[in-house]
């Protein structure tokens, strides 16, 4: 019996070698037919012999090639058509296109055989790719995935590559981005004024640049990044001062799970993301001995001269400890901070240069300070050229720029700290669907978009801090790619409260045929848990963050939300304080601490004789007394309720960070000194306040906390133990109004969400005590919990405020 089928599939189905796998999974069952990619996805029209079609479906069904992440499946039979043999058809193109982007694939062990194998003819050409892997979002142009819709087409494939390309038995049977030394993509090495360095083997050159402690920006994927030996302390600090980056740490790539142990404790979960094919930044807790002691001055010996020639395994400069012969990094790699951030080579240069150097590499975003990365050449150069020697530059254009992702695993689970290459723009499916197509446009920090309709959030990947012009391109450009590449054209455009955000003020900027949502900063962190977690009921939902706007105007951050998709109100929140000066206060936490002391004792605070000691106040007491004068007039004092700006203050008193150059720099050196075995808290208050409406609302007194820091301080009590009984007091506070709400609402799910659960010792703690209490606990997973998640609980709330409005 002969039998016809047509198969429509969605999901990530183009640029993960669906067409091949289809086309040989047919002709294994001997059908006819065709396969063709289109607008939608992948259709299939196949037609044989009954049992053979029934197979191939179950075949289809049970082993998807690896890449696929098939959404939906429609089947239809039909009268057979007389098919004479089965063929890969031209793609299809509708008018909507509903199909996904694949995210771009770290190097496949098939190419990376070949690629060290002196016998193929692909040996060290560092642009091999198969159908497996390989870039994708970043090079393509429009849809559907066709090598005339990415950066590929301005390159002819060769006779090799064209026949491995037509060659269903190959590895490269419609792989698009194809190519080899003949006919792809070339490296060329430039210094930084531009000019050609004149070498046979770019490669081997750049190998040798790095270990004599040059900084070479190097073209990548999703953009260029910055290089340097990370066991070079010279190199590092040089780094440091010409890209403006003070104390931010860097990320490092390394060769494999074997180097990384040297430095850092990895367990299975970690090393499952480090080698995942995302290949992300991990960031994973430093051996206590992995980096050079903070004041030992330590002055390389002279670097033993490189072997040069042939371009193949030098032997790396190294020093150790003084005395000593373990390899260490520089104190100035990630200073302050318990963890690193490492990932290994995902491009198949990557696995060239770090192979054949035999160096850890820090590999840093090729940017200055905030500005969004480098990702075309001549603007590389010009923006880099203050920073890097020398520019390992190629001619494959990079299309969408895409910095690293970031992750850590907490509680035996991946969190997402910064969702970029490798997720994006995989979107987050969600159980309820949007009644129209809508834009969320994200907050002022590591900001997201999000486009909307269907069952999907189309997350971006990350744009950065929308503070500059620079940044604000990258923003629109990639709004339009998004809204093309997905055929979303948004009905409504939802946006922050906040009137001075960028992000913002593009929103109020969008024609008036457009519905415009305003969002409440803390009830989009709370909503884009809950969307993730696919909870549309009422919960508490905890948000400690920075800085958000709230509703009466104030700067909200340790907010208390009996929350659900539409609505919430506002159960709870630490009191207000002044931030004398505004926005200084989040760049000088010192000014925060004084704060909070003036709150308490006025101007006694110059008898606690608390700074006395302290050279950082003494050489501030000027500025003391005009803060005092603020504090005292109310100017320029905005009030907050601001959990992170308490994070701040604390470490400012306990003369750990007095200013910060990157968001969320004190709460981490807070937490980085933490003694794990305190258990106790100080005491703090709660005040019930009546609003309108009868409405409770919970005050959290933090004074009695900060009076007993003071006293532990007087006391002389270790820091350690002072940080790690205030992490305990924010436990016992959020335990305590959670257990309340519960009393008063009858709800039993916890919601947390906000920057400030980044903290691992916070977060494990609480979740901990929270579930030992019966609360059901929800945190984010594929979403940041800091502002890079804001766009998705944006959009929900604008999509479920619709739902009620029409
Ligand atoms: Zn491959
Ligand atoms: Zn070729």
């Amino acid at each position: 019996m002969l039998k016809r089928m047509q198969i429509s599939a969605n999901g990530v189905v183009q640029g993960v070698g669906f067409r091949p796998y289809i086309y040989n999974l047919a002709t294994r069952f001997s059908l006819s037919g065709f396969v063709q990619n289109d607008s939608s996805g992948v259709f299939i029209d196949v037609e044989g012999c009954d049992s053979s079609v029934d197979e191939f479906l179950t075949c289809l069904a049970k082993s998807p090639p690896p890449h696929a992440i098939i959404e939906d499946i429609h089947y239809t039979t039909l009268p057979p058509k007389g098919y004479k043999d089965f063929i890969i058809e031209e793609s299809a193109i509708k008018e909507t296109n509903t199909t996904m982007i694949c995210a771009d694939i770290s190097t496949c062990p098939d190419c990376l055989k070949e690629l060290f194998d002196t016998m193929d003819r692909r040996y060290r050409y560092p642009f091999i790719n198969c159908t497996n892997c390989g870039p994708r979002f970043t090079i393509v142009k429009d849809i559907p995935y066709d090598r005339k819709n990415t950066t590929m087409s301005d390159f002819r494939m060769c006779h090799d590559c064209s026949s491995e390309y037509h060659d269903p038995q190959s590895r490269r049977f419609h792989a698009q981005p194809n190519a080899c030394p003949v006919c792809g993509p070339q490296l060329m090495l430039l210094n930084n004024e531009g000019f050609t360095v004149q070498t046979q083997d770019p490669i081997s050159t750049v190998c040798t640049l790095l270990q004599d402690g040059k900084i070479v920006a190097v073209k990548g994927l999703g953009g260029y990044h910055i290089a340097c030996d990370a066991l070079n302390s010279n190199a590092v600090s040089l780094l440091r001062k010409r890209k403006y980056r003070e104390d931010k740490p860097f990320a490092v790539m390394m060769e494999n799970i074997e180097t990384v142990n040297k430095f850092c404790f990895v367990n299975a979960k970690e090393e499952t993301l480090l080698l995942s094919t995302q290949r992300p930044i991990v960031l994973l807790k430093k051996k206590s001995d992995c980096t050079i002691p903070h004041d030992v001055s330590v002055h390389p010996p002279p670097l033993t001269p490189p072997t040069r020639g042939g371009g193949k395994t030098f032997p790396p400069p190294r020093w150790g400890r003084p005395g000593g012969g373990a390899e260490l990094l520089p104190h100035d790699i990630a200073p302050d901070n318990l963890y690193l951030g490492v990932m290994l080579p995902y491009t198949p240069l990557h696995h060239i240069i770090i192979k054949e150097s035999g160096l850890s590499l820090v590999m840093t975003s090729g940017n200055v300070s905030d500005e969004p990365i480098a990702y075309k050449d001549n603007e590389a150069l010009e923006r880099l050229k203050g920073i890097a020697d020398y520019f390992l530059v190629h001619d494959r254009e990079i299309f969408m720029r895409c910095d690293d992702s970031v992750v850590k695993v907490v509680e035996d689970k991946e969190t997402i700290i910064r969702r970029s290459r490798g997720y994006a723009p995989f979107p987050v499916r969600l159980q309820y669907a949007f009644p129209k197509p809508v834009l969320s446009c994200g907050a002022f920090l590591k900001n997201t978009f999000c486009l909307a309709r269907g069952n999907h959030a189309f997350l971006s990947h990350h744009i950065g801090d929308l503070e500059n012009t620079e940044t604000m391109n990258s923003y629109e450009t990639a709004i339009e790619h998004y809204k093309r590449l997905f055929s979303i054209e948004p009905e409504v455009i939802a946006y922050d409260l906040h009137p001075e955000y960028l992000s913002t003020k593009y929103a109020l900027a969008q024609k008036d045929t457009i519905s415009k949502i305003g969002v409440q900063h803390h009830h989009a962190h709370i909503v884009s848990c809950m969307a993730e977690n696919n909870i549309n009921h009422k919960v508490i939902g905890v948000a400690f963050d920075g800085l958000g706007y709230g509703d009466d105007g104030n700067f909200w951050g340790g907010e208390f939300l009996v929350a659900d998709l539409s609505g919430y109100e506002r159960a709870g929140h630490l009191d207000y304080v002044p931030m004398p000066g505004g926005e200084q206060a989040i760049k000088e936490p010192w000014r925060m601490a004084i704060s909070y002391l003036y709150h308490m004792y006025g101007t006694d605070i110059h008898l606690l004789r608390l700074f006395d000691t302290q050279k950082f106040m003494k050489e501030r007491n000027d500025t003391l007394e005009i803060l005092l004068k603020m504090l005292s007039r109310k100017i320029n004092s905005p009030l907050t309720s601001s959990m992170g700006r308490l994070f701040d203050g604390v470490a400012s008193l306990l003369d750990l960070q007095h200013s910060v150059n990157y968001e969320g720099q004190a709460a981490v050196k807070l937490e980085s000194i933490v003694d794990e075995h305190i258990i106790e808290h100080y005491p703090f208050d709660i005040n019930s306040n009546v609003g309108t409406r009868c409405s409770v609302s919970f005050i959290i007194q933090w004074q009695p906390v900060i009076k007993k820091i003071i006293e532990d301080m007087h006391h002389k009590t270790a820091s350690p133990t002072i940080s790690a009984r205030f992490h305990n007091s924010i436990v016992e506070i959020v335990l305590q109004v959670c257990t309340m709400l519960r009393d008063s609402k009858g709800i039993d799910d916890v919601v947390l969400s906000g920057g400030v659960f980044q903290n691992k010792f916070l977060f494990s703690r609480l979740v901990k005590k929270l579930k030992l209490q019966g609360f059901t606990v929800y945190s984010h997973k594929e979403v940041p919990c800091n502002d890079g998640g804001i766009s998705l609980g944006q959009a929900v709330i604008a999509g479920e405020r619709l739902k009620t409005c029409v």
